[in-house]
Parts: C-alpha cells; structure tokens; sequence
C-alpha cells in the first residue's frame, strides 16, 4: 500500500510546549503515552490542560503488533510513582488527568493498586478530575474492585480492533473479555462514564466496525474514541487503509444513532484525544437527558 500518509494526517505543532512537558516528566521520572506511543496530538492535548501518564514502567508483557510500546521483563513498580504522577497533574495545572499504563501479566493484581493509588494522590493534592485507561486484568474482577472503589470519573478498556483481527494485532487479549471488562465496571459501578478506543485502517470493513460498536455498545459503554492505526515501525502491522476523515464522520454519526453519550471519530483520534472535552460534554447530555447513570 502507499505509506505516503495523506495530508489529514500531517500534524504540525509548537515543540517548545511539547519539550515542557517532557522535561517535568522526565525530572519526575515519569512516563507519557504521549511520546511512548508517539502520539500525533501531543500539541493539542498539552494545549487543552490534558496529559496522559503511563505507570507501572515502560515494558509491556504483551506485543501487541500495532503498538509502539516495549514489551519483556518490567521493572518492580515503584511505590513513590503515584505520588509524582500527582505531583505532575498539580505542576501542569491539568484539569484532566488521564492514567494508563503497560499490561503486567507479572502482577498478581495485574497492577490494580497502583491505579487505586495513583486516583488516590491526584484526589488528594489536586481538583482535576481522572481518567484511567485500564489493561483486561485478565478478567480478573478484584483487580477491577480495586479500580472502581477509588470512583474514577472515567473509567476505560480499549478494544482496539474487530474481533477478526485480534489473533494478528493483540494475541493475548481476548474480544469477549475486553467487552467483559467494559460490561461489568458499568454493571458495578453505574455512574462511571466507560470508555473505550479502536483503531481503523488494519483491514477491517465498514460493518465489522459497525459490529464492534454495536458490541461495545450493548456493555452500557458511554464514550468511544476510533482513530487512523499508523505504523510505528517495520517491525509492526501494516497499514491496510487511511480511512477518510468522511468515513470517520459516519462512524461518529453511527455512535450517536446507538446512543454513545460522546464518541471522537477522527483520523488522528487515540484513547485520550480530547479526553476533557469529551467527558465533560458527556456529563452536560447526561444531565439533559436527566440521567444518571
Ligand atoms: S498491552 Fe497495551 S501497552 Fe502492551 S503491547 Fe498491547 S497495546 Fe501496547
């Protein structure tokens, strides 16, 4: 396929902001989605007082063919990380702090706790309000307990991808458990706003996506992002297609028809893009819809 992106996909940005937030990342220790994944948005998000933190170390103990994460051995978590990841949100002054982090298969609670106590500091020393973005836990409905009992204000899984294409992107994540997760965390803990994010442009047709929205959907699942997958390396899946930009407006109006609060359909949309807009215009048709839940 031509690898020549198309033009909706050059981003141009202000480093110098960009290099800001690095650098109180770095002196903290910390680590960003944002350049572990090399997100296209960093410039937008770091305008919008939005940043995503990555805990629990830079080495995944899955390899997922379409991220740019590291997988292999990963480091002890570190007990003091939640506290800087705290630290960070209050020096940002961010408004919204969305946390997530490698999957580690390695810990009993898969890393759980370092969630819990990561909404816990940020609760404590700042007014922002948190997003985590949690791995499958394996399934294991403790390991979500743990997360849900801090009451984040969103609570996401990804899916990532159709169930086609799950043994080719994701291997060790499972289509039924990751709809599972999303479906228990809004069985258990309604007022949570659950979110979930695919990538498009692996192969997929237009009603697999269809089907995969429709699934995620009937799990209760509030908010949906769907971006353009790019290829971080040669090592990793090929792009198939560049969706157009009309065929994500299609996908956002389906999200509407099949009552998403939110969705961001957008070719260079990720889990977090416009993660504070997206919740809080959420929380407003909720409460005109007089919902609660
Ligand atoms: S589990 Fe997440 S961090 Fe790990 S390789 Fe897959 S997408 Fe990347």
């Amino acid at each position: 396929m031509e690898n020549k992106k198309p033009e909706w996909l050059r981003v141009r940005y202000n480093m110098r902001e960009v290099n800001a937030i690095y650098a109180l990342a770095d002196g903290l220790e910390l680590n960003t989605v944002c350049r572990e994944s090399g997100c296209p948005n960093i410039g937008k998000c770091s305008k919008c007082g939005s940043a995503t933190f990555m805990i629990l170390g830079k080495k995944c103990t899955r390899n997922c063919r379409f991220c740019d994460v590291d997988c292999g051995a990963p480091e002890a978590p570190d007990p003091d990380e939640p506290r800087r990841v705290a630290d960070a949100v209050k020096r940002l002054r961010l408004t919204h702090a969305v946390i997530t982090s490698v999957t580690r298969d390695d810990l009993p609670d898969g890393g759980a706790s370092a969630f819990a106590a990561v909404i816990r500091e940020i609760r404590e020393m700042t007014s922002a309000t948190v997003e985590v973005l949690i791995p499958d836990f394996r399934g294991d409905r403790e390991a979500i307990d743990t997360v849900i009992r801090e009451s984040p204000d969103v609570l996401g899984h990804n899916v990532e991808t159709v169930k086609r294409l799950y043994p080719v992107a994701r291997p060790q994540a499972v289509y039924e458990r990751s709809l599972g997760v999303l479906k228990y965390v809004k069985d258990n803990y309604p007022s949570a706003m659950v979110k979930t994010a695919f990538m498009v442009g692996l192969g997929e047709t237009r009603d697999e996506v269809r089907e995969l929205m429709r699934d995620v959907r009937e799990t209760g699942c509030d908010l949906l992002t769907a971006g353009q997958y790019l290829q971080p390396s040669e090592d990793h899946l090929n792009v198939v297609e560049y969706v157009t930009p009309e065929t994500f407006a299609d996908y956002a109006a389906d999200a509407r028809k099949m009552g998403f609060l939110g969705a961001v359909c957008d070719p260079l949309a990720r889990s977090s893009y416009l993660a504070a807009d997206l919740y809080r215009d959420a929380l407003a048709v909720r409460e005109k819809n007089g919902e609660t839940r």
